[in-house]
């Protein structure tokens, strides 16, 4: 946006530099919060290093903690009154206090407490730190049960604290540091809340319900009420949306202001693919050509993500989009995360460059000069992320797909637009709600295939015991005597990629032995060698091999709709989306297909791990899988620490926060279009980390 159209934004409208001024004073040393958590008392180098596990380093990392949960108050009970073995809260005042090392080396620390009613000696085990605090005439609550006669503290507060409050704050602990711990640093810190400041407009905050950032932080930790710890979440999940939202705000704008070649409208190339697709394209694959045909006609480049299912065909419009440079005169570029989804890629690709007269090459770590330079005058190119931006002089690049989107994060779709600016098309096969979509892509534009080929009979899937295996193979060995291929996927085992192949290796050798004796076995794992995976994939298609016995490696991109079958073995051990994946490698054509998972007995699963599987089991739908992914691990750990920036969301609720996020996105236009130094506060006070970093 040319800088003379920027006007202040309603919003902050109301904020004269006055005001902003006065603000900045009543936050007057928001730097107190930065000190380390070593400056508490108590706190040691042994425990500052298990804090800092927990993520807590400062000060503010404290103030910042979110209770996993709150624990409801009971009713006090008076000294007098106490009897039995259930757990009550007790309030009184110290009379003296002393602290024995027991021979196991453990610590025991007495305390008289008394009120009006009567004494008792409350008893901790292990927390010699407290010892100093219990003075004489220090008030306590004390939350615990009766044990020989003493009381067994469970859970306190020192003069009105929060352990006891009607809601006591439950913070994620370790096995080093207890909740009780945690209650008592982030109890010493929170009297800092004030020091940081608000950093929004009033007119922001009543437009969009926000409670002062102090109260927000007060209410987290001291709630009188749950409605109150959810307002005080809200507040500040809106400012992680904030600063995300800016950060994607910020990256899309640096793009609009790059420059792309405006390609003309389709031509003759495009009218001949479509033609010799030997099927009909889907309503939703016409909408998204559509909409790139619309972006590659713009002097700026396309940032587009296409969203679709496994199979619901993606790679159809992702070709389209390269041959539209092509027919341009330009080339275009396919980049995959890894060599291996590279060349699955190129083999898919190149049979339909080769009907089209379009030059397709692969560009590998491995490939010889003669190859580089093959494919520095491909029409199409096709390799890693890396391979591509390094080794091609890419000036004539049109059009670039980057294929597994959830792989890059916001620096890798800053640098690819930095040093190029092409259009650009995003595909994954993960697809994500709408609002995760929003917040983790908030740069990009999303376009979704959500329709499958009308041909397309959804996966059967069950789910069999490993007594039952056998009638698992019986079944895939029916496939393959009816001219279909197949699939068995290894177990997944947590170590290096050279352990996995050779237990990859083992498990085909057993099955070439025994179940699989009669037929054609191929090994896919990550250790071959690129030529050798690229042969053996090439024999797959053609037939020449009935099975594929395979690591995770299959996950994405391969492409036999001859194949049907699908076992799995040890699914328990997946992940959600990682057997969706796995699943979607069968079902390409138009037979029933199967995927069989086999896994222990429901009664020996995790609840994660059986509802994984019945969730599968359930439904073939990516978008209703990836709603239940996130319910069962939550909105950070959807994407896995790749994704930088959804990591960092601590307080957001994405299925809940849906205008909030709206409202944060809004608010983050109207700062970038205001710029100066409102913009610097709000980055100062809750940033302070740059997105995506
Ligand atoms: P994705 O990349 O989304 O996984 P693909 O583009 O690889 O999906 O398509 C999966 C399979 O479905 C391929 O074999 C492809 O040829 C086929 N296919 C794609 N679009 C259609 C369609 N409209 N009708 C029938 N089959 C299709
Ligand atoms: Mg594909």
């Amino acid at each position: 946006m040319p800088l003379a159209a920027r006007r202040l934004p309603t919003e902050f409208a109301s904020l004269d530099p006055l005001e902003a001024w006065t603000r900045t004073r009543t936050s007057p040393r928001p730097e107190r919060l930065e000190a380390g958590v070593e400056t508490l008392p108590g706190v040691g180098p042994k425990l500052r290093a298990q804090l800092g596990k927990l993520g807590l380093r400062t000060l503010r990392d404290l103030l910042e903690y979110r209770p996993r949960d709150y624990q409801r108050a009971v009713g006090e009970t008076r000294i007098a009154d106490l009897f039995g073995d259930g757990e009550v809260v007790i309030a009184g005042d110290v009379l003296g206090a002393s602290l024995r090392p027991t021979r196991r080396r453990t610590t025991v620390l007495r305390a008289a407490v008394a009120d009006e009613s009567g004494t008792i000696t409350a008893v901790w085990f292990n927390q010699p730190w407290l010892a100093d605090k219990l003075r004489p005439g220090t008030r306590v609550r004390l939350r615990g049960q009766l044990r020989r006669g003493d009381f067994a503290v469970k859970s306190f507060d020192l003069e009105g604290g929060a352990a006891t409050a009607d809601l006591a704050p439950i913070y994620p602990a370790s096995e080093h540091v207890s909740v009780a711990r945690l209650r008592d640093l982030v109890a010493q810190a929170l009297p800092l809340a004030r020091d940081l400041g608000d950093g929004l407009p009033a007119a922001l905050k009543a437009r969009s319900r926000l409670a002062q950032r102090a109260d927000a932080l007060l209410a987290l930790h001291r709630p009188g009420a749950p409605e109150e710890a959810e307002e005080g979440r809200r507040r500040l999940a809106f400012d992680e949306l904030l600063v995300l939202q800016l950060g994607l705000l910020r990256l899309g704008r640096e793009r609009e202001g790059a420059s792309a070649p405006a390609l003309p409208a389709p031509g003759e190339l495009a009218a001949r693919y479509r033609a010799g697709l030997p099927f009909r394209l889907t309503t939703d694959q016409e909408r998204v050509m559509g909409e790139i045909d619309t972006d590659l006609a713009r002097p700026v480049p396309m940032q587009r993500l296409l969203q679709g299912d496994v199979g619901s065909g993606k790679t159809v419009v992702a070709l389209y989009a390269l041959l539209r440079a092509v027919e341009a005169g330009r080339r275009g570029a396919l980049m995959a995360p890894t060599e291996t989804l590279a060349e699955q890629h190129f083999l898919t690709l190149e049979e339909r460059c080769r009907e089209l007269g379009v030059s397709c090459a692969l560009l590998t770590g491995s490939a010889t000069r003669a190859q580089r330079l093959e494919a520095e005058r491909a029409s199409i190119v096709v390799g890693t992320h890396a391979l591509i931006q390094e080794s091609v002089e890419l000036s004539d690049l049109a059009v670039a797909v980057v294929d597994e989107q959830h792989r890059f994060g916001v620096e890798q779709r800053r640098a690819l637009a930095a040093r190029h600016s092409p259009h650009v098309l995003h595909m994954t096969a993960t697809p994500i709600p709408r609002t995760l979509a929003l917040t983790v892509y908030g740069d990009l534009q999303v376009s979704e295939i959500t329709l499958l080929p009308a041909s397309r009979k959804p996966i059967v899937t069950a789910w069999v015991t490993p007594e039952r295996s056998g009638e698992a193979y019986r079944r895939l060995r029916r496939h393959l005597d009816d001219g279909r291929q197949a699939y068995v996927v290894c177990p997944l085992i947590e170590e290096s990629e050279t352990t996995l192949a050779r237990a990859a290796e083992a498990e085909a050798e057993r099955l070439r032995l025994g179940e699989l004796r009669d037929y054609r076995v191929g090994l896919l794992h990550g250790r071959l060698r690129p030529q050798d995976r690229r042969e053996l994939m090439g024999r797959f298609k053609a037939g020449a091999i009935d099975v594929l016995v395979a690591t995770t490696v299959i996950e994405v991109g391969v492409d036999v709709p001859n194949a049907t079958i699908m076992i799995v073995q040890e699914a328990d051990r997946f992940g959600l989306a990682q057997l969706h994946q796995l699943r979607g490698r069968v079902g390409r054509g138009a037979e029933q297909s199967y995927c069989l998972l086999v896994s222990r007995g429901r009664d020996e699963l995790t609840d994660a791990a059986r509802e994984r599987l019945e969730a599968l089991v359930r439904t073939t739908d990516g978008f209703e899988l990836a709603e239940a992914d996130l319910e069962l691990r939550g909105e950070g750990q959807l994407l896995g620490t790749r994704q930088a920036g959804l990591s960092e969301l601590r307080f957001t609720r994405l299925r809940a926060d849906r205008e909030l996020l709206e409202g944060a996105r809004a608010a983050a236009a109207s700062l970038l279009d205001h710029e100066g130094p409102l913009l610097d506060e709000v980055e100062r006070l809750f940033g302070g980390r740059e997105v995506g970093a």
